[in-house]
């Protein structure tokens, strides 16, 4: 990205596909940058999914101070040029730039015999879902998480996976009768990005979540229950408060404090 920018005018009009943490990082940089950016989201809320609405809410507000948007909107044609490109939407509007930077998300890539866009299902001590008892184990982004009240889930981020890794390891220790059990993996690792001058941190998985509240509203800070119960926080430049709720998640006391 770095040589096309140098071969284009400045400031580029760049244009980003995509509403979750990496397009939001990544438009934030350009701004930085002093580009002139476009944020191109299928979602009227970008990141509500992952992150809940109210912190999603308070991203979009910092986007909207920096760049353009075109939300609830899905490409429909992509033309290109040297050094130009147009895509259509499916509002019939356009939006024109000199590069694009798609960041739509992952798939997982495991080998055969699991090859596709699922992944490899494990149980939730991350053995192997439908051969528990091969010895056969799968973490990180690759696999697909089928928790008995979490339901099925996959996450994709670096502390997470490494997470599992320790976790999966536990797990054959224990099934190789050298350890205790480690019980069912719950994830509330951290995951933090910076996007316009301000630190999104949160902890644990928040799309698992089916209600919200806002336990701080100056520093934000949103706390995710699944059944009354916590099991993530998020956070706008409210680092120590989240690091303070990851030691209360999965624990049915602390949702009455
Ligand atoms: C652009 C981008 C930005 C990101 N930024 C962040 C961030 O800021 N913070 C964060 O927490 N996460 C971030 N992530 C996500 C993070 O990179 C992943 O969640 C993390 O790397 C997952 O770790 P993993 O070990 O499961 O998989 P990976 O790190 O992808 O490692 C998988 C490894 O397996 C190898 N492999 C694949 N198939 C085979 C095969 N058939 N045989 C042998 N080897 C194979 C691959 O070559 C690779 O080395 C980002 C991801 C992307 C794409």
């Amino acid at each position: 990205m770095r040589d096309h920018l140098a071969a284009t005018t400045h400031p580029a009009r760049i244009l980003i596909l995509g509403g979750g943490l990496v397009a939001a990082e990544t438009a934030s940089l350009f701004c930085q940058a002093g580009h002139d950016v476009a944020l191109i989201a299928r979602s009227p809320l970008p990141g509500a999914t992952a992150i809940g609405e109210h912190a999603a809410q308070r991203l979009l507000d910092l986007h909207r101070t920096q760049l353009s948007t075109h939300l609830g909107r899905t490409p429909r044609a992509i033309r290109t040029q040297p050094g130009h490109l147009t895509i259509d939407l499916d509002d019939g509007t356009r939006a024109e730039g000199n590069l694009a930077i798609v960041a739509h998300g992952t798939v997982p890539a495991a080998p055969a015999p699991w090859t596709g866009p699922d992944g490899i299902a494990v149980d939730d001590h991350l053995r192997h879902l439908h051969t528990p008892g091969q010895r056969l184990y799968a973490a990180g982004g690759v696999a697909a998480h089928h928790h008995h009240e979490l339901g099925t889930y996959r996450i994709d981020h670096w502390d997470d996976a490494t997470a599992q890794g320790a976790h999966a390891a536990s797990t054959l220790l224990h099934d190789l009768g050298l350890a205790n059990d480690p019980g069912p993996y719950v994830p509330t690792s951290l995951f933090s990005a910076r996007i316009h001058g301000h630190t999104l941190t949160g902890a644990g998985h928040p799309g698992l979540a089916d209600a919200a509240r806002i336990a701080s509203t100056d520093p934000l800070l949103i706390v995710h229950e699944r059944n009354g119960l916590p099991i993530a926080a998020t956070g706008l430049d409210a680092a120590p408060l989240v690091l303070q709720w990851r030691n209360r998640l999965f624990t049915r006391t602390s949702s009455a404090q």
